[in-house]
């Protein structure tokens, strides 16, 4: 499944690069807030989606087609049967048991009956003809009955917990470290939850995407972590004490355990992002980009286009 499922066959990266770009391509902003605030569990949701979506498909292509010919195979056979058994019953001026016999004989290799499924057939009402109309009748029904039963999203149901593919890849994709940038929210890229070392992220975002806004203002901010770190300015730590960005570790243990380095490349994906969803974030957070939070004119120019493409610098 991993080989023939584009977002699943690399690492969380690349997984996750899938993610962004089906975000762009939704355009939903709830998804994104959800992305942003519980990246987990949006996550999960993707896989689990992305593994319903290739076995849904995997059954239209291969498993449908088979159940349907052999439907229309078993079909033939049951008609066959009837027939036979109807001309067996003719030729030997048999009653309606003979006629029963004859027919599920015939059958034996294929279906199994029991006596229970004759019960209904009362043999002195019936008549050979009338068991042959009913067979062919019933028939088309009962293919419709196997394939209403028989669904893609039976497969999963019928597995337990811990062998169902989503659950394994979810295993596979999800343990390591969630820790998220205290500033932009951007996960740290470690495979090894609880690893040593600090957290880091090859790309951070602005700020304002996580609700981060200038002091004194309602303005969100436009600030990219890797740039603040190589300025001069301030942000205020969860104590509210003025810290320096360029040390950014002072600030306390969640500032302390992430490496930031001062680094000018920033992802376009995220300043299209803003531009996209200004009016949600603005009322989301309920604040504005205005003032030293005005979204710069640069950032604008980006298209959906540019958004997806430059998630390929991702991995
Ligand atoms: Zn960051
Ligand atoms: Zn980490």
């Amino acid at each position: 499944m991993r080989t023939n499922c584009e977002a699943l066959n690399g690492n969380r990266s690349n997984l996750e690069k899938h993610i962004l770009k089906t975000l762009a391509e939704k355009q939903d902003f709830q998804a994104y807030i959800n992305y942003i605030k519980n990246p987990r569990e949006h996550f999960k949701n993707f896989i689990r989606d992305e593994v319903n979506q290739f076995v849904t498909k995997t059954f239209e292509k291969n498993v449908r087609p088979m159940m349907e010919n052999s439907t229309k195979v078993l079909q033939q056979q049951i008609t066959n049967a009837a027939r036979e058994s109807s001309k067996h019953v003719k030729e030997n001026d048999g009653d309606v048991g003979f006629w029963l016999r004859h027919f599920t004989q015939q059958l034996s290799g294929v279906l199994v009956f029991s006596k229970s499924d004759l019960i209904g057939v009362n043999q002195g009402d019936a008549n050979v003809s009338f068991l042959e109309d009913v067979i062919k009748k019933e028939l088309p029904s009962i293919k419709f009955d196997i394939f209403s039963k028989f669904r893609p999203e039976m497969f999963q149901v019928k597995l337990e917990q811990t062998d169902r593919p989503d659950e394994i890849l979810i295993d596979h994709f999800c343990q390591c470290c969630w820790v998220q940038c205290p500033f932009c929210a951007a996960i740290c890229t470690n495979t090894i939850e609880d690893h040593p070392g600090d957290h880091s992220v090859p790309f951070h975002r602005n700020n304002g995407l996580n609700g981060w806004f200038y002091r004194g203002t309602t303005n969100l901010s436009i600030s990219i972590c890797t740039s603040a770190v190589a300025s001069d300015r301030h942000f205020r730590n969860s104590s509210d004490e003025r810290i320096l960005w360029k040390e950014y570790r002072i600030g306390g243990p969640e500032y302390a355990s992430w490496s930031i380095t001062p680094d000018l490349s920033e992802l376009p994906y995220w300043k299209w992002f803003v531009c996209k969803f200004q009016k949600d974030l603005e009322k989301h957070y309920e604040k504005t980009y205005q003032g030293r939070g005005k979204i710069p004119d640069e950032w604008r120019k980006y298209t959906q286009e540019d958004a997806i493409e430059s998630l390929n610098k991702y991995i």
